[in-house]
C-alpha cells in the first residue's frame, strides 16, 4: 500500500457520504467525537450494546456464560432471548468477531463480522455473516440498502476465498455470492430473523458502486478538498458542528454524537441507529 493508503470501513465510507468534511475531520485528521452532556442515554444504551456483543463472542467461543454474571438486566433478557430463539446455524467453522481487509485500489476495505459461519455444503463454500442488534427491528428493504449490509456482502465476495485453503480454489471450487448470506438478528424480535443472500448481479452494481465512492475519495485526497456538506440536516447529526460554524442548526435527539472514530472500535460501538 502507498503511504496514501487508507483503511475504509463502513463508518468511514458513510461518514464520506454524508459530507466529506466530516470525513476529513474523522479519519484523516483523527479528530474526537465532541461529547454532549445531554446524551447520556445514548452513552449508555451503547455501553449495553457493547456488554451484548462481549457476551455473544463468549458464546461462540464455547465459554461458559451463568445468567447470574450478566449485572445488567437488559443485557440478561437480550441474551435470554437469543438462547430462546429459533436462529438456526449451519454447519461449519464458527468465526466470532472476525476481520476481514480486501484491497481497492491503493486502500484497504474492512469489515469486522459479529459471527462467520464458513463451510461446504454439496462441494461447495458457503458463507453466513450474522449480526447483532440490539436496537429498533429494520425491515428486510431498508436492511439490503444499508452499507453495512453491501460491504459486509461485497467483501466476503472478493476476499471470502481466502477463509479456504488453495488447494480448494485451485480445484475450481470458489466462494460465489450466490452462496453468501448475512442474517441479522434483534433482540427486540428475536424469532424473525432478517436473511439478506446476495447473488452475483447484485454484487457487480455493489462493487462497481464502492469502487466509485472509493474514487471519489482518493479525487478529494489528490486536492486535499473537502468540502462542507450542502445539506444542514447531515450537521444534525454531527459532533463537528463546532468546526464548522454550524452550531445554530441543532443536535438531533438520540443522534449519534458519541461515534467513536477508532477503526478496532468501529464495530463494537457503532450506534444502531432505527
Ligand atoms: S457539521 Fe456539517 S459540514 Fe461540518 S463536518 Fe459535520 S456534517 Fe459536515
Amino acid at each position: 500500500m502507498s503511504s496514501n493508503a487508507l483503511l475504509l470501513s463502513r463508518p468511514k465510507l458513510t461518514a464520506f457520504l454524508a459530507c466529506p468534511r466530516r470525513f476529513q475531520l474523522r479519519s484523516l485528521k483523527h479528530l474526537p467525537w465532541p461529547y454532549v452532556p445531554d446524551n447520556e442515554r445514548s452513552a449508555e444504551t451503547m455501553a449495553r450494546g457493547q456488554q451484548f456483543h462481549l457476551l455473544m463472542e463468549r458464546h461462540f467461543l464455547g465459554l461458559d456464560i451463568p445468567l447470574t454474571s450478566i449485572g445488567d438486566t437488559a443485557v440478561s433478557n437480550w441474551y435470554q432471548s437469543f438462547k430462546n430463539s429459533s436462529l438456526s446455524f449451519p454447519n461449519g467453522r464458527f468465526l466470532p468477531e472476525h476481520r476481514l481487509t480486501v484491497p481497492i485500489d491503493n486502500h484497504l476495505l474492512l469489515g469486522r463480522f459479529d459471527l462467520l459461519v464458513v463451510g461446504e455444503e454439496d462441494d461447495e463454500p458457503f458463507a453466513q455473516i450474522y449480526d447483532w442488534k440490539t436496537g429498533k427491528a429494520r425491515e428486510d428493504g431498508s436492511l439490503r440498502q444499508d452499507w453495512q449490509t453491501r460491504l459486509y456482502l461485497a467483501l466476503l465476495a472478493e476476499g471470502g476465498g481466502a477463509l479456504w485453503p488453495n488447494d480448494y480454489s485451485e480445484n475450481g471450487r470458489s466462494l460465489q455470492p450466490e452462496n453468501i448470506t448475512m442474517t441479522y438478528w434483534y433482540a427486540t424480535d428475536p424469532d424473525a430473523p432478517r436473511i439478506i443472500q446476495y447473488s452475483q448481479q447484485t454484487h457487480v452494481q455493489n462493487w462497481a458502486e464502492i469502487q466509485a465512492i472509493v474514487a471519489q475519495i482518493d479525487n478529494h485526497l489528490a486536492q486535499d478538498n473537502w468540502p462542507l456538506v450542502d445539506d444542514w440536516n447531515q450537521c444534525r447529526q454531527c459532533g463537528y458542528q463546532v468546526y464548522c460554524g454550524r452550531q445554530e442548526v441543532g443536535l438531533e435527539r438520540h443522534s449519534p454524537v458519541d461515534e467513536p472514530i477508532e477503526d478496532d472500535q468501529d464495530w463494537l460501538l457503532e450506534p444502531n441507529l432505527p
